[in-house]
């Protein structure tokens, strides 16, 4: 007969368990996070949806070790964000997650394979790999022919194809991606979408979005929708 086996709490990539974050400035309070509860499983790509304001971006920070809850438990692979010193949280941070943003965040001096290499040189790889894992990446966005190239010469889909790649450079199984799609056009908001998609498949990682773009609900596997600083469960 067959049985179903709880999973270990090991085999979820993000465990959120009563976060609360609140933003003081003088006298005001702001509740950006009122309590989220989340557990995500390996192999998932997954869209926090709510409108601007509603915590999004904060909730992103918290799960990626770039801000720190008021209360409550943060577990990337089991381990708790909080046992970390600032000097840990960054060094983990470079190797288990990786980070995309709206606005890409590319350096403009440099071309699409520097900006990527330049991942693998902070990791400390070596010449041969740093090259070959660069190939590899921008042959998985689709922009080997656009290698030498610099922000200002490629298209917004096309940056954000680079930060995609930059983001995958050290093999982190957690990608964050902050309204990825933000700045593109629904065409190329598509085209991203699928990229993910198709990462999500083929390197059995764990991908998730912010966007507020009714554009994601094709593509991902689960919608969480978010509001008030609460994920608010259609259920
Ligand atoms: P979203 O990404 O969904 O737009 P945010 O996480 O950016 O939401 O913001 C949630 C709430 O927290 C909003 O009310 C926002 O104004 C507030 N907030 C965000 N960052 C700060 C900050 N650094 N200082 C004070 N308030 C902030
Ligand atoms: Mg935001």
């Amino acid at each position: 007969m067959m049985t179903d086996v709880e999973a270990p709490a090991t085999t979820w990539v993000i465990e959120a368990e009563d976060l609360w974050r609140i933003y003081r400035t003088g006298t005001r309070e702001v509740y950006a996070l009122r309590g989220v509860n989340l557990q995500i499983p390996l192999g998932r790509f997954i869209a926090l949806k709510g409108r601007s304001g509603s915590g999004k971006t904060t909730l992103l920070n918290c799960l990626g070790g770039l801000d720190r809850p008021d209360r409550g438990v943060v577990r990337i692979f089991g381990r708790d964000l909080s046992q970390l010193s600032e000097k840990e949280l960054t060094q983990w941070r470079r190797k288990e997650v990786g980070f995309i943003f709206q606005s890409f965040g590319l350096l403009p001096t440099l071309s699409a394979y520097e900006n990527i290499e330049l991942m693998l040189r902070i990791a400390q790889a070596s010449r041969k790999e740093k090259k070959q894992r660069t190939i590899e990446l921008l042959e998985m966005v689709g922009l080997a022919k656009w290698m030498h190239h610099r922000p200002f010469e490629l298209s917004g889909g096309q940056q954000q194809r680079v930060a995609i790649a930059r983001a995958l450079a050290n093999r982190p199984r957690l990608i964050l991606a902050d309204e990825p799609t933000g700045e593109l056009d629904s065409t190329t908001a598509r085209e991203i979408l699928s990229l993910f998609r198709q990462i999500v498949e083929e390197e059995k990682i764990t991908v998730l979005m912010s966007s507020h773009d009714p554009l994601v609900d094709g593509y991902v596997d689960e919608i969480l929708p978010m509001k008030d600083g609460q994920i608010v469960r259609e259920r």
